[in-house]
């Protein structure tokens, strides 16, 4: 794909999805750490519906850092894997306090060595709580996405990222970021797109005419 068919793509999705961000709830830079390491295979909706409960137990790096391990456990039981995101969120606590006095670090590299944050849950820590995109965060609708649409045929996410960075201006990855995602909870599902509805079937490799 070369910069101007994705340009052309990443532009009718923005004009289909003008309002579409992020959409778990968070109020610092912290919770939003938190509620992106709860969101791995789980909905948003569900952290949305744990972390207000969960906030008013434990809300900064160090209340997790102090924190009782069961006890967090309890309160985020319901996101799946509640076992090690608990063990996760409590060493990112203890981690933030030891090395980054308090206060969730603003740089890919830094964010990166906190437990349970990956080079995605970075992405969308820079976005979301710094508004400073470094790159696209590719969960599985922008892996699907990008394979359909024809930005990569690669399947693992970190090479699916260098492949929508070589050809999406950066002034787009902000929009990337989240059109994507609603494109593929909306229209793109994995198992039975609504092609007949969707604006980009001239556009798509997996277009199918039902
Ligand atoms: S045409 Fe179908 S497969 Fe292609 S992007 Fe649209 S919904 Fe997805």
């Amino acid at each position: 794909m070369n910069k101007k068919n994705a340009v052309e793509i990443v532009e009718k999705l923005i004009k289909i999805y003008p309002d579409a961000k992020c959409s778990l709830d968070f109020n610092t830079p912290f919770e939003m750490l938190v509620a992106v390491c709860l969101s791995a295979q789980c909905t948003d909706e569900r952290v949305n519906k744990v972390t207000p409960e969960l906030f008013k137990v434990y809300d900064t790096p160090k209340d997790f850092a102090d924190c009782d391990l069961e006890t967090l456990e309890n309160l985020i039981h319901s996101c799946g894997f509640y076992k090690n995101k608990a063990k996760n969120l409590k060493a990112a606590g203890q981690k933030i306090m030891s090395d980054f006095n308090g206060e969730v670090p603003q740089t890919m590299d830094e964010l990166i060595t906190i437990p349970g944050v990956g080079r995605k849950s970075a992405n969308v820590i820079m976005l979301e709580a710094f508004n400073n995109p470094q790159g696209i965060a590719v969960d599985t609708h922008a892996k699907r996405l990008a394979n359909r649409l024809g930005f990569s045929k690669e399947s693992e996410p970190s090479k699916i990222e260098k492949d929508l960075l070589k050809v999406i201006p950066k002034e787009y990855w902000k929009d990337v970021n989240h059109i994507f995602i609603w494109h593929g909870r909306n229209i793109c599902s994995s198992q039975s797109p609504k092609c007949d509805n969707c604006l980009l079937k001239e556009d798509c490799l997996n277009y199918r005419h039902k």
